[in-house]
């Protein structure tokens, strides 16, 4: 089975993003687990623990396969020790509700050295929050996303996602989610058959296959190492559709969850059934 989604919104409560996930049609997903704009969050309670584990059960999807992702305001390689701070309170608490629903990742952004730290001090901060972090939490795997380079975002070439990971103490913890977006306009081309098979030795010269826990399925509105982040939907963008088929089909991802979190969630069901037909 191919675990193929989008990220759907959890309005309404979590439970309703399972069931928009059912909608379309889709074998896993991700979501936001509480505001992903804000810092505080209201705990769980039992009830809401509940009616999430009986939608995931009513509606077939596997618990090990739903990927949620992290508030984008977690900054956890952040130059000032007071903001660094509460990035890694907001990463363990963010860790501990993906727990109590059952879930056993959670994809995060790495961080950004907002030009006051190098990025080498940069990604040695982000190690040390997922190191705190692990230690001050259970089962939860913590997986890194690649990003494109914006800004001052690290973890934009496969060597700071393998630096982060090298410094990690408990490395059955640790993953990474690639996203093919932020892959292209961070100067990885995906556009050919040659292109991807490059990429990709590349990646797996620094990161074992055993750490690829996800893929965020997206096409790029902007052109190839342009460093900026905008998501289009698959084939309508500067990458073209070769890259996802070569994803879907490759035999190494068969059990890796894909997202899309592309720019017409209109589509989405239309996407998810392309994809989910590729042979
Ligand atoms: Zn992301
Ligand atoms: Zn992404």
């Amino acid at each position: 089975m191919k675990y193929i989604g989008a990220h759907v919104s959890s309005a309404g409560g979590l439970e309703k993003a399972v069931f928009r996930a059912f909608q379309l049609k889709s074998t896993t997903f991700s979501f936001f687990t509480k505001n992903q704009l804000q810092w505080s969050s209201i705990p769980l309670n039992t009830i809401d623990i509940d009616n999430f584990k009986k939608a995931c059960i009513k509606y077939n999807f596997s618990f090990k396969k739903i990927l949620p992702h992290s508030s984008y305001l977690i900054n956890l390689g952040h130059p000032d020790d007071h903001l660094l701070n509460k990035s890694r309170v907001a990463l363990i608490n963010e860790i501990n509700r993906c727990d109590e629903l059952g879930l056993r990742f959670l994809n995060f952004h790495p961080g950004s050295h907002l030009n006051q730290i190098s990025e080498k001090n940069c990604l040695s901060r982000i190690s040390d929050s997922i190191n705190i972090a692990l230690d001050k939490t259970k089962n939860v795997v913590a997986v890194i996303e690649n990003t494109a380079g914006q800004g001052t975002n690290v973890g934009y070439r496969f060597e700071h996602l393998s630096d982060i990971i090298n410094k990690i103490d408990d490395q059955s913890r640790v993953g990474v989610c690639l996203d093919t977006c932020h892959m292209f306009s961070a100067g990885y081309d995906l556009r050919t058959k040659e292109n991807c098979e490059n990429t990709f030795d590349k990646f797996f010269n620094l990161v074992e296959l055993k750490y690829l826990k996800g893929f965020h399925l997206n096409d790029s509105k902007r052109d190839f190492n342009s460093r900026i982040d905008r998501h289009e939907s698959l084939g309508l963008g500067k990458i073209g559709t070769f890259v996802f088929e070569w994803i879907v089909m490759n035999k190494n991802f068969q059990e890796i969850p894909m997202i899309l979190e592309t720019s017409n969630p209109k589509i989405w069901d239309k996407e998810i059934s392309w994809l989910k037909s590729l042979k």
